[in-house]
């Protein structure tokens, strides 16, 4: 999910600490490209393709990532999608995309990733939603997957803390990307007002923390979800 919004942030900032980083995008090349040249190309970021509902997919993202960089440190997984509907006009093809893209989607993902996984000392951070914790009409089945990436945040830590790897979430609140561009243009101000911060989110606002629970400093904190929605939780 490093092509756009959150992610491409996570991506710059990983890369400003000069870590290098492996793009997953699943059909914004373009936009995927740009960030891979932004970073310094191919010495320091590749985009790679993938679908991570698929498991060959997320299988040749890890094996990219092996052979472009020789292991993987940090796994960051930022893909998702965010519909909405009201009850009343659920289908099952709405309720499977959702848990595809935002729960098995990380599940491959983690499971692809971990042959590779530093170990001790590997990170695995998994970007949920505030709504996970206070959902609001119509959000129903993407805040539940959203609770779904705390819950396996939680177990996966139990899991693999044996092997010195930390698994930790964060939640945002609303953060301005293309995935609240509609909703920021419709209720922008009646969200702002109920920040105790008092502006609307930006990717820059996630970025550092995902950032910090990479590196050493927090080493002794997994299995948690640091909310950050400027105070509205
Ligand atoms: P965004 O701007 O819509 O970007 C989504 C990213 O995920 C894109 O890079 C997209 O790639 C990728 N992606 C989506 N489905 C994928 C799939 N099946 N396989 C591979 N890549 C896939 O979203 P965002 O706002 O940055 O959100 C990032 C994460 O934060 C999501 O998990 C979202 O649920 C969560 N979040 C966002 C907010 C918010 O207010 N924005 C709040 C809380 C949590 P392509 O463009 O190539 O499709």
């Amino acid at each position: 999910g490093g092509s756009r919004g959150i992610g491409a942030e996570i991506a710059r900032r990983f890369a400003t600490l000069g870590d290098r980083v492996v793009i997953v995008y699943k059909s914004d090349a373009a936009a995927a490209g740009k960030i891979a040249a932004e970073l310094g190309g191919d010495a320091v970021c590749i985009a790679v393709q993938a679908d991570i509902t698929e498991t060959d997919d997320v299988r040749a993202v890890a094996a990219a990532a092996v052979e472009r960089f020789g292991g993987i440190d940090v796994l960051v997984n930022c893909a998702g999608i965010g519909p909405y509907r009201a009850l009343g006009q659920m289908d099952a093809a709405f309720v499977r995309q959702i848990l595809d893209a935002n729960v098995l989607g990380p599940v491959l993902m983690v499971e692809a990733v971990l042959p590779h996984l530093r170990a001790p000392g590997g990170r695995i951070i998994n970007i949920a939603s505030a709504l996970a914790f206070r959902p609001i009409p119509t959000s129903s089945v993407y805040s539940a997957s959203k609770a779904a990436v705390v819950t396996l945040s939680h177990a996966f830590a139990k899991e693999l803390g044996p092997r010195g790897v930390t698994v930790n979430a964060v939640a945002p609140g609303v953060i301005e990307t293309d995935m609240t561009t509609a909703i920021i243009a419709e209720r922008g101000a009646q969200i702002q007002a109920m920040t105790p911060l008092g502006r609307i989110g930006q990717p820059g606002d996630i970025a550092g923390i995902v950032t910090f629970l990479a590196s050493p400093e927090a080493g002794w904190i997994t299995g948690r979800t640091i909310v950050a929605d400027g105070g509205i939780t």
